[in-house]
């Protein structure tokens, strides 16, 4: 009847955690560094940028986590007490969705926005979980507006006239403000990195990740060199890393030999969660906050807090 169990009955917290973690057990190993990093993240201060930082979190490619990027730095920013703006420019509405923004067809939206019927002032709402973030929504009725603004003389400039306007004349500050690019190269696209001094790339870890990125990089320079000098390509994130596979140590790998100052440290795991998180309309820092998602987008969220300060301060 005396079994091992009978003995541990006996044993201290302390051992309970060195007998279970201590062991050879990667799961182990992992949910104790998971709860030292979700600690020294939320403890760590954010340093405020000086001015606002406008970022375009875009990539041609469909899928690979600019949505997710945009909706859960903006949310892990905030927590940490920045005041965000998220520019939902994607008619797909994903961003809006995930940050519980209403964005029924015929909703006051970006759409609105780029066409002059309203302000961005008249459109913004802000996050239920998240007072200081807002959201300006997508609506599908953006679909549209490529063709419509197609002979418009000032169509690349609309969404940078308009944000300017707003910044001016509501008196909102913003430590950030993040722009959800749709899928394409296309003039909404054009619009964004325009209004942006940076552009964040995420890059699934998968295969074909560099597919295409040579287009992007390029397409950015073009509209550098035409249309917005202070535009750069500060970042890329891979997203969708799974520690298992060879092939996403593989990905991270080169694109760090390609692009080592740009690539962020931190990446971002392939995680259920995170991809459960938009069906509540939430973001994974408020549906699962302890979760490794949240804690890998709270930790890329800091890195790219930290890098901006950094990057002036070298000027
Ligand atoms: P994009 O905006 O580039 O089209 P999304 O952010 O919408 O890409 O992501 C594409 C799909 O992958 C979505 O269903 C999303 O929930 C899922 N996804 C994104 N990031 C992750 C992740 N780290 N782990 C699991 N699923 C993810
Ligand atoms: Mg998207």
């Amino acid at each position: 009847m005396i079994s091992e169990n009978t003995d541990n009955k006996f044993e201290s917290a302390s051992d309970v955690l060195q007998r279970i973690f201590n062991t050879d057990s990667s799961l182990g190993s992992e949910l104790l560094s998971e709860s030292d990093r979700y600690a020294a993240v939320t403890a760590a201060t954010f340093p405020k940028p000086q001015y606002t930082r406008v970022i375009a979190c875009a990539n041609q490619k469909g899928g690979v986590g600019k949505t997710t990027t945009t909706v859960n730095l903006a949310a892990a920013l905030a927590e940490a007490g920045m005041r965000v703006l998220v520019l939902d420019m994607d008619p797909q509405g994903n961003a809006s969705t995930a940050l519980g923004i209403e964005h029924a067809s015929g909703t006051p939206s970006i759409y609105d926005v780029l066409e002059g019927r309203y302000t961005i002032e008249q459109v913004v709402q802000t996050c239920v979980d998240f007072p200081s973030l807002d959201v300006v929504p997508s609506t599908i009725d953006l679909s549209g507006a490529e063709l419509e603004i197609a002979n418009l003389d000032d169509r690349v400039d609309l969404l940078r006239n308009a944000l300017s306007y707003y910044l001016r004349s509501s008196g909102k500050k913003y430590e950030y403000i993040f722009i959800d690019c749709a899928p394409s190269l296309g003039l909404l696209v054009l619009n964004a990195l325009r209004a942006a001094e940076e552009a964040l790339i995420p890059i699934q870890a998968e295969y074909y990740a560099l597919e295409g990125l040579g287009q992007l990089l390029k397409t950015i320079q073009l509209i550098q060199m035409s249309y917005n000098p202070s535009l750069r390509v500060a970042m890329m994130l891979v997203t969708m890393y799974d520690r298992r596979t060879s092939l996403s140590h593989e990905v991270y790998e080169e694109i760090q030999q390609h692009y080592p100052s740009l690539l962020l440290e931190t990446v971002i795991p392939r995680a259920v969660r995170i991809s459960e998180a938009p069906s509540y309309a939430q973001s994974i820092i408020s549906y699962a906050p302890r979760s490794a998602g949240a804690i890998a987008y709270r930790e890329a969220a800091l890195e790219i807090a930290k890098r901006g300060v950094a990057s002036r301060t070298e000027q």
